[in-house]
């Protein structure tokens, strides 16, 4: 058991590598993305809201201020830059960014989230020198190993760009975050538990998991009001969380199970307005299956 849960979270991986709780601060870098400006697509995946999935991203003193006064602890800060495409500008840029963050207070490392097309060799040689100097992840939104429903969603990469980049990062020492969306249009359970094992082939430092969000603004949004499709229940959804943790190999770092879409424009599904009772429902699942990450792992 992974200190009282059924599997390995990042937040007791950072608190025990820090010595403390470590918190997150959501950047927003001032990026686009190349599914948004026209050199790979238009209009973006058709689930991602206008701000790049980066709808809670501020700056940073503003969020250390916040969380300075919410928890009276110490506490230390990975300064996350997740909104639309994280390496998505010239090395410089992404160096100056990098060089502000790590100089604020307590903060004691970087993660970028980003698309594994934008990662040429000059940014793959500035994560490297950085990876060097701090503690640093990179995230990469698989969200599906299943190419028609990326097509269908507007990913405009395919896997075999997740491929390169997650060999090269690995070839560098550069740890990776997958994410999966679960309940895509048209995926079954299979389909979701074939995403996971591919994602695991490649040694990820760890795996982000969440409920595909409707949102008010996107094409997903739009095509949904004019022919809803099914959505997984918050049953269903347990269930497959827990089936794709028992695959993961136990060292594989849980970044989240559930999402945060910002409520005033959530159109569906409704349960994944409560947090805390998915996450409450999957530890209740895990202990009445009495199994935990790992329990079925195949790599
Ligand atoms: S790649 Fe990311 S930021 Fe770009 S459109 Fe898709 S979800 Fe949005």
């Amino acid at each position: 058991m992974f200190n009282g849960l059924h599997y390995n979270s990042i937040a007791t991986y950072l608190k025990e590598k820090f010595g403390c709780r470590v918190v997150k601060l959501s950047l927003d870098g001032g990026f686009t993305c190349p599914n948004r400006d026209g050199s790979k697509g238009t209009g973006g995946c058709t689930f991602c809201s206008g701000s790049g999935s980066g709808d809670f991203a501020g700056t940073i003193d503003e969020q250390i201020k916040g969380l300075s006064k919410k928890w009276a602890q110490p506490q230390k800060f990975i300064a996350y830059f997740q909104s639309f495409t994280g390496t998505y500008a010239p090395a410089e840029k992404l160096r100056s960014l990098w060089e502000s963050a790590l100089s604020c207070p307590g903060v004691v490392g970087l993660a970028v989230a980003t698309r594994p097309d934008c990662l040429g060799t000059e940014v793959l040689d500035l994560l490297e020198e950085y990876n060097k100097r701090t503690f640093l992840w990179v995230e990469l939104g698989l969200q599906t190993a299943n190419e028609i429903s990326a097509e269908n969603f507007n990913r405009c990469w395919k896997n075999a760009d997740f491929e390169e980049a997650a060999h090269n990062l690995s070839a560098r020492g550069i740890k990776h975050v997958t994410h999966l969306i679960l309940g895509l249009p048209g995926e079954d359970k299979q389909q979701m538990l074939a995403s996971a094992r591919y994602a695991a082939r490649f040694s990820p430092f760890g795996i982000k998991i969440h409920m595909l969000h409707i949102m008010e603004g996107t094409k997903m949004g739009r095509q949904y009001g004019e022919t809803p499709f099914p959505l997984l229940s918050m049953d269903e959804y347990v269930d497959t969380v827990c089936d794709i943790i028992e695959i993961l190999p136990p060292q594989v770092t849980i970044h989240r199970l559930t999402g945060d879409a910002p409520q005033d424009k959530l159109i569906a599904p409704d349960w994944t307005r409560n947090k805390h009772r998915v996450l409450n429902a999957i530890q209740q699942e895990f202990s009445r299956r009495g199994t935990f990450q790992g329990f079925r792992a195949v790599v």
